[in-house]
């Protein structure tokens, strides 16, 4: 079918952070792309109120946002840096800390907590410099099948647009996935996160980010700029709504009394949510002419805080692959080009959930032998060095780049 759409060499659909990176990391080369986005982001100024959902951005995808252009937007605007990772179980026996200057490489930092608003508002600032990225304020409606030039989209504002390859950026609901049916591997936690902003009594916790793990499930503190920060009570689903749904001041004294002393005083919940929690791998990541990214291939469980720092690392990858390719005289659908993506890709988010699966089974589990192994396990990292510094690097990085 043949397709009149506005040509582009890639339109990526959805310009979150992780399709905003890639369309800034091939705009950047000169590439020709449409970025088709259905909720564009609103402006974050340094006076702006907090937005709710937040991330912990390792150091490699500081980096990565800094090559983009958008890091310093980010710093300028608000982002709180943590030198310390703490992670503990229910009766706090076992206890782990991580220090940024265990990593013997000058580094000052482990991460920073950063609004995602923030972090895909910086990105599309610098989108302003690349003349040859277009954006598209609308809804991906249908996707015509691929022809051998390339592939065509409609959106649900009539517009069609032509790609050489189109990219499924749209998240983890993503239904470019959907309509070329590529099907999913879910695994249900069976579980769900309440999300809270909260004001602090106290700002002196404020370069460390701790998790601890109960029978119920990861209680995790993520620090804000000022005496702010961002709790997340994974528990079960039922109990989550019920907690989303108290009053204010009633759910301020539930978090005091079930999240450990180290939280100290709360003034006040300003914000909360409730997210279900599952994690899903998309059973490929390429089909003729198209492309996943981000969640809209994966999610992982939330607790280590790695999911969009992996989809950072799926643009990155892409972005220097499809830059190879061309250097070669290669298409970008070329379908040796979309297996290499796929194949270094999987690898790494693969590991990476099945370590979360893991982590989270060996902490929470309260059923002997594991109480016992973890708080071995748990002295004897606590005295490798080389052990816990790889934990540490991985933490602080990720795996090495395939
Ligand atoms: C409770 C919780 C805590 C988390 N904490 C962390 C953390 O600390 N660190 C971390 O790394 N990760 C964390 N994550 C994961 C992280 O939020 C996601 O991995 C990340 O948001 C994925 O980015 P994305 O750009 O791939 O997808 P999304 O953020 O979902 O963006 C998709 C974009 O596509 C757009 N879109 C969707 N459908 C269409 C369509 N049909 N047409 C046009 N546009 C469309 C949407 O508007 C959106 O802007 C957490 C997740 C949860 C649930």
């Amino acid at each position: 079918m043949s397709c009149s759409g506005i040509p582009h060499d890639v339109v990526i659909v959805g310009g979150g952070m992780v399709g905003a990176a890639l369309a800034a990391d091939l705009g950047q080369r000169g590439w020709r792309i449409g970025l088709v986005e259905a909720a564009p982001p609103q402006p974050i100024e340094p006076d702006s109120a907090y937005r709710l959902r937040v991330s912990a951005l390792n150091r490699r995808a500081a980096d990565y946002l800094d090559r983009l252009g958008a890091w310093h937007r980010i710093a300028a605007t608000r982002a709180c840096p943590y030198d310390r990772l703490g992670v503990w179980d229910g009766n706090g026996r076992a206890r782990l800390t991580f220090h940024a200057e265990e990593l013997r490489d000058g580094a000052r930092y482990l991460g920073h907590i950063v609004e995602n608003e923030l972090v895909q508002g910086a990105l599309w600032a610098a989108l302003d410099a690349c003349p040859t990225v277009v954006r598209y304020a609308s809804r991906y409606a249908s996707r015509l099948s691929p022809s051998p030039f390339g592939a065509c989209i409609h959106l649900e504002d009539g517009r069609s647009l032509h790609g050489n390859l189109i990219v499924a950026a749209d998240g983890a609901h993503s239904r470019l996935r959907q309509t070329a049916g590529i099907p999913l591997q879910v695994r249900d936690y069976r579980q769900s996160a309440v999300v809270a902003q909260v004001r602090t009594r106290t700002p002196q916790q404020q370069s460390i980010t701790w998790q601890r793990f109960t029978a119920e499930g990861p209680q995790a503190f993520l620090p804000l700029v000022g005496p702010r920060a961002s709790l997340v009570w994974y528990t079960t689903p039922d109990r989550a709504r019920h907690l989303a749904e108290l009053p204010a001041e009633q759910l301020r004294e539930a978090f005091e009394a079930a999240f450990p002393a180290e939280l100290g005083g709360l003034e006040a919940v300003e914000q909360r949510a409730s997210f279900p929690i599952r994690a899903q791998h998309a059973h490929a990541y390429a089909g003729p002419g198209l492309v996943l990214v981000g969640d809209a291939a994966h999610t992982i469980h939330p607790l280590a805080g790695q999911g969009v720092n992996l989809g950072f690392r799926d643009a990155e990858a892409l972005g220097r692959l499809l830059a190879e390719a061309t250097a070669r005289g290669q298409a970008p659908d070329d379908p040796t080009v979309l297996s290499a993506y796929a194949r270094e890709r999987r690898r790494d988010n693969q590991l990476m959930q099945s370590s979360m699966t893991a982590i989270r089974a060996g902490f929470e589990s309260q059923r002997w032998p594991l109480p016992a192994l973890r708080q071995c396990g748990l002295r004897l990292a606590r005295h490798a060095g080389p052990a816990k510094r790889l934990a540490l690097r991985y933490a602080s990085e990720g795996p090495p780049l395939g």
